[in-house]
């Protein structure tokens, strides 16, 4: 994965990259984005604790603030329907800005906190972008949040229709409940959208010691 994304002449090093990661700045957001703490959307103090269906415009915001606060990423807030938004935000590529890698996540939950499912996803791609920010690449980066993932797959269904067929997708990687070491799919894919020969890799647990991390 990452050496599909990575620019060497740029004198970046995966390791490099890697060593940037932090354990503090995991740990503050997966406290702010599953409501353990609150924490500023828009300016005004509030709890991302419930992030159910209808429920979700804070945690959206949230995601939004933190990608404009980073710069350098064109957001997109995808609506399709009444209640429900994907978040997509791009990141240029330097060489090949017409190949995209798609990391994604579902931000929506299905109860009350949910680190695990999927605080621990929506965070792992939040710090990617954080670290991400300051690098070149080859291929265009999209983070994409699906909304409405634990009523259907809503979001990402629709993302999926929306792709249009000249986009060249070159990977995607989908991260869902991280703490429990569940599988972690990296879809390799073709053109036109259509995801194909799909394989599995283990993800390692995220650095924390967040005490709700678990089946909720
Ligand atoms: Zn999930």
């Amino acid at each position: 994965m990452m050496a599909l994304v990575f620019y060497g002449s740029y004198g970046q090093t995966i390791s490099d990259i890697l060593n940037l990661v932090n354990s503090d700045s995991l740990d503050l957001t997966l406290n702010e984005f599953t409501g353990e703490v609150t924490t500023i959307v828009n300016g005004n103090s509030v709890s991302l604790m419930d992030r159910t269906k209808g429920n979700n415009d804070n945690a959206a915001d949230y995601l939004v603030n933190k990608f404009t606060n980073f710069g350098d990423y064109k957001i997109e807030r995808q609506k399709f329907n009444a209640t429900g938004n994907n978040i997509i935000a791009s990141r240029l590529g330097k060489t090949n800005p017409n190949k995209k890698v798609i990391i994604c996540a579902h931000y929506d939950a299905a109860a009350n906190y949910c680190a695990d499912d999927n605080g621990t996803g929506v965070t792992a791609l939040v710090e990617m972008a954080r670290v991400f920010k300051d690098y070149c690449f080859d291929y265009t980066l999209d983070f994409v949040f699906f909304d409405e993932e634990e009523t259907g797959t809503v979001g990402s269904r629709h993302y999926v229709s929306k792709i249009p067929s000249d986009h060249q997708i070159i990977a995607v990687l989908n991260v869902d409940m991280t703490r429990m070491g569940r599988m972690m799919f990296q879809f390799i894919c073709q053109t036109k959208g259509i995801l194909s020969n799909w394989k599995k890799m283990r993800l390692r647990s995220l650095p924390t010691t967040n005490p709700r991390l678990d089946w909720r």
